[in-house]
């Protein structure tokens, strides 16, 4: 088994607006350890490979809720 570059990631550190999907190169807000290594994802994409990948992941390390907060504050009228 080779973790290679990934060996020294903490599954645990925050994303960042560096961190991008694997899949679409959008802003990360989810990172999945597999045995094989690590992937990020967009909240669409983690959505869409949840099935095939949680049942699979060691870690399901998500920040989609940061997104939405991020995402309520955008469509929201200020209160004050
Ligand atoms: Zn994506």
């Amino acid at each position: 088994m080779s973790y290679g570059a990934v060996a020294a990631t903490d599954s645990r550190t925050p994303l960042t607006s560096l961190d991008r999907c694997d899949a679409c190169g959008a802003q990360a807000y989810v990172r999945v350890r597999l045995d094989v290594g690590e992937f990020l994802f967009c909240a669409h994409h983690a959505t869409k490979h949840s099935d095939k990948l949680r049942p699979q992941a060691i870690d399901w390390y998500d920040e989609t809720s940061k997104l939405r907060a991020a995402d309520a504050r955008t469509h929201q009228p200020a209160d004050d």
